[in-house]
């Protein structure tokens, strides 16, 4: 591996192709703790509803350039990417014009690597490069998935969570298998937990014996705080980083960086 190639960001799709399950929220609370704990983080909102964008307090509705405009190669990436006024990390964002991009992208070619090549001009610019999927396994998801190193893939301890997964890990495999080979699932992470519920705390022990440290130590609690912080343009990190919803994502970062990352501002070694 080159030294330049050392420094560039690890990448990680944010996936689960059911909808609800804490994507978004994970993706941009993940970001906002990265950042806190001293880490250049990028997120890429690569759904046309924009959560991530609205949720990073970018309003979707006056982007001038989003993912959509680099996906088709109307600007480079960093013409589109922009801060997030509160998070502390940059966001390149989206909206509804993205839900075209998937027929517009089958004519064009390399179709499925589009945004692994626009990040390639800036990975050296990010620690981490996080990108928010939609709620389907499509040729946006495609895209996030040859971009990426890795998958986190948020869940919720319910009794069809489990059946879901199959989907995403076949996905994942034959995304392994033919276009790209770095990828592998990072980690599943248990999202609106409530140890409360028996059902929860069966399907998180089914979780950790079906795969092992494929699970993440951490766990985010169902949290009302997280729930609010969209509506003011905050992650939930920012927004009461007292609560516990924030206190466990910032824990989420800290085993992130535990697990892959590197010493802030110091480079890998080759
Ligand atoms: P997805 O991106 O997978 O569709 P979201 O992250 O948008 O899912 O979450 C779905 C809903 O659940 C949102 O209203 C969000 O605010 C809420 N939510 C997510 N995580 C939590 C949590 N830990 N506690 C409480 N509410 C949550
Ligand atoms: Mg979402």
């Amino acid at each position: 591996m080159s030294a330049a190639a050392a420094r560039d960001a690890r990448i990680f799709c944010v996936a689960n192709q059911k909808g609800g399950v804490g994507k978004t929220t994970t993706t941009v609370n993940l970001a906002a703790g990265l950042a806190q704990v001293g880490r250049r983080v990028l997120v890429v909102d690569l759904d046309p509803q924009g959560n991530a964008t609205m949720g990073s307090g970018i309003d979707k509705r006056t982007l001038d350039l989003s993912v959509y405009d680099v996906l088709l190669g109307n600007c480079t990436l960093a013409e589109a990417r922009q801060p997030s006024p509160k998070g502390g990390y940059d966001v390149l964002g989206a909206n509804r014009e993205l839900a075209g991009a998937e027929v517009e992208l089958v004519d064009l070619e390399r179709r499925e690597r589009r945004l692994k090549e626009a990040l390639a001009a800036v990975a050296d610019g990010y620690d981490f490069v996080l990108i928010d999927c939609p709620p389907s396994l499509s040729l946006l998801t495609l895209n996030g998935l040859c971009a990426a190193h890795g998958v986190i893939v948020p869940m919720q301890c319910e009794y069809f969570a489990l059946e879901g997964l199959s989907d995403l890990v076949n996905t994942i495999r034959q995304v392994h298998a033919n276009l790209n080979p770095e990828l592998q699932i990072i980690g599943l992470l248990r999202v609106m937990y409530d140890p409360r519920v028996t059902l929860q705390q069966q399907v998180s022990e089914q979780l950790k014996s079906h795969f092992g440290d494929k699970v993440f130590n951490t766990v985010i609690p169902r949290n009302v705080r997280l729930a609010e912080a969209p509506s003011y343009g905050q992650p939930g990190v920012v927004f009461d980083p007292a609560a516990k919803g924030a206190q466990a994502f910032i824990e989420f970062a800290r085993e992130m960086v535990a697990r892959l990352g590197r010493p802030a501002g110091v480079a890998a070694p080759a």
